[in-house]
């Protein structure tokens, strides 16, 4: 277990590193939002971390997120949904989460889509690509992209496409991870382009490789363990 104190100084540098990142990428105007991701992790983190001042979190597990969302009443605190979309758990996330960021199938984003037009919630999403073509990984392919936001656009009135998101491997060295980054980015101003659309957000970068992302343009970071220490429990 972390104490509060530690949350708390582990946010100050982080934050501090975003803002290094971002001056060296040359944008000083624009403001990164830090997702800090609790999956896995104790409800008590989240409730330091609100009493900090901090306001976006990032959650993996439906139930899970649902059960620590209940005991906290401050109004103005985004949950952000980044894990596995199951067609099965549309109901529960619809409405409850400011931004799902890993939409990659369209049987999911209908449901999705048809949970929200019963709640009168427009949500907004992101895609995730699959930017490594990696099999045990979700993400739309590179080469479907371009089909799939376009059925979103058509048949998913409901749901607000504001960008990109990817997850590449792990690699020890962070810089191997850049063109990765790199490409999502192109892969968004080429979608924008094509499409006529405009798309906000790149959600890209966690504890290891956030900088390299910042450099290639992330507007979203999702950062974990760097936060919140080792994940507490297992899945
Ligand atoms: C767990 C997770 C993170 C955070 O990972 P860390 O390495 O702990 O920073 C970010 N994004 C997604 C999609 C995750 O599942």
């Amino acid at each position: 277990m972390l104490t509060k104190d530690q949350i708390s100084k582990n946010l100050r540098k982080i934050k501090q590193e975003i803002e290094e990142a971002k001056n060296q990428s040359g944008r000083k105007e624009d403001n990164i939002i830090l997702v800090a991701v609790s999956k896995l992790q104790p409800a008590e983190y989240i409730k330091w971390a609100i009493e900090d001042g901090h306001r976006d979190f990032g959650e993996n597990y439906v139930q899970e997120a649902l059960k620590k969302m209940e005991d906290i009443s401050e109004p103005d605190v985004n949950f952000h949904f980044i894990g596995r979309c199951q067609t099965n758990k549309a109901k529960y996330i619809a409405g409850n989460f400011s931004m799902v960021h890993s939409v990659d199938s369209l049987k999911f984003a209908k449901e999705l889509d048809k949970r929200c037009e019963k709640k009168d919630y427009y949500q907004d999403i992101l895609i995730e690509v699959n930017v490594a073509k990696e099999e045990t990984k979700g993400g739309v392919l590179e080469q479907d992209l371009e089909k799939f936001t376009e059925a979103l656009l058509k048949e998913c009135s409901r749901l607000k496409i504001k960008g990109l998101m990817c997850m590449p491997p792990y690699m020890e060295d962070p810089e191997k991870v850049r063109p990765y980054f790199a490409k999502l980015r192109k892969l968004k101003e080429d979608l924008e382009q094509k499409l006529k659309i405009s798309l906000p957000h790149l959600s890209m970068g966690m504890s290891s490789d956030f900088k390299q992302a910042i450099l290639e343009g992330a507007t979203i970071v999702r950062i974990g363990t760097k936060i919140f220490g080792e994940r507490q429990y297992k899945k």
